[in-house]
């Protein structure tokens, strides 16, 4: 997909997160993300990934840095940080569906709760998104009567439910069984194409291959090489990624 010269959602300068004061999760993490864009991230365990994703939009609070989205700088104090966090939809490796709510319930709580929006105009959203993943069926069941894969594709839909300017996904398929991975990444490809920004760290790396704008490679809490998939994957420069790779494609 190509990016042109499109303006800059989120930026990422020298973040840093320590744990316990000495588990150096992030050491001095800097990238742009532009509107539209699709970044994935890789890289293997323990690298940072996770760390990074819920830096910004701060469920782990930086230890150092900036972020700076959509022109406003997400360290200040002085900045609403639940308001901007409505903007940032994430989707874990688990689906954090709550078991209690019907799915139409569960995408509708948040959107009538937080932006004190109407039942109506909330359940028509809803009910519209159900039915792109092919879900609106499934409306008043449970989450426990949904298969993994279904659980999933919800839990998307339920992020888009509040209108966010980017998404954020942790290994969406992690959790998966392996014939319920490519619903879920069929439903984040139309999500890709629709030109919604995206950051994805993953471990499918034909999908990564195949719908990012940009490839990020994670090590040891640093990136240690960026750039497009075509780059990234078919000519790493760093030999870090290059064992990475290679590590990936003997499994
Ligand atoms: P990844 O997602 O790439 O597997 P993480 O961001 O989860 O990596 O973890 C990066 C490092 O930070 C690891 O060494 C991990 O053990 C550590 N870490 C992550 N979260 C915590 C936490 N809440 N407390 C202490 N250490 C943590
Ligand atoms: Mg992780």
């Amino acid at each position: 997909m190509s990016v042109e010269k499109k303006e800059t959602l989120i930026q990422v300068q020298n973040l840093t997160k320590t744990f316990g004061g000495s588990v150096h999760a992030l050491n001095g993490v800097s990238t742009d993300i532009k509107k539209g864009e699709v970044v994935c991230v890789i890289g293997p365990s323990g690298s940072g990934k996770s760390t990074f994703l819920r830096c910004l939009n701060r469920l782990e609070d930086p230890t150092d840095g900036r972020i700076i989205f959509a022109g406003e700088d997400l360290m200040d104090p002085k900045t609403d940080i639940d308001m901007h966090r409505q903007k940032m939809g994430m989707v874990f490796q688990h689906f954090n569906l709550f078991p209690h709510m019907s799915i139409l319930k569960n995408m509708t709580i948040a959107p009538m709760k937080l932006q004190k929006r109407g039942k109506d105009e909330a359940e028509g959203q809803a009910m519209k998104l159900l039915e792109r993943v092919g879900l609106a069926d499934r409306a008043n069941a449970y989450p426990s009567q949904l298969s993994g894969g279904q659980k999933q594709r919800i839990a998307i839909v339920r992020a888009l439910c509040m209108n966010p300017e980017v998404m954020l996904f942790d290994e969406p398929t992690s959790a998966l069984d392996p014939e319920m991975v490519g619903e879920v990444l069929s439903v984040m490809k139309k999500l890709a194409n629709d030109g919604m920004t995206m950051l994805v760290v993953t471990h499918e790396m034909a999908f990564a291959h195949d719908i990012s704008s940009k490839v990020v490679f994670m090590n040891k809490g640093v990136i240690c090489e960026e750039g497009s998939p075509y780059e990234l994957f078919g000519n790493p420069k760093k030999q870090e990624t290059k064992d990475f790779l290679a590590r990936f494609i003997e499994r």
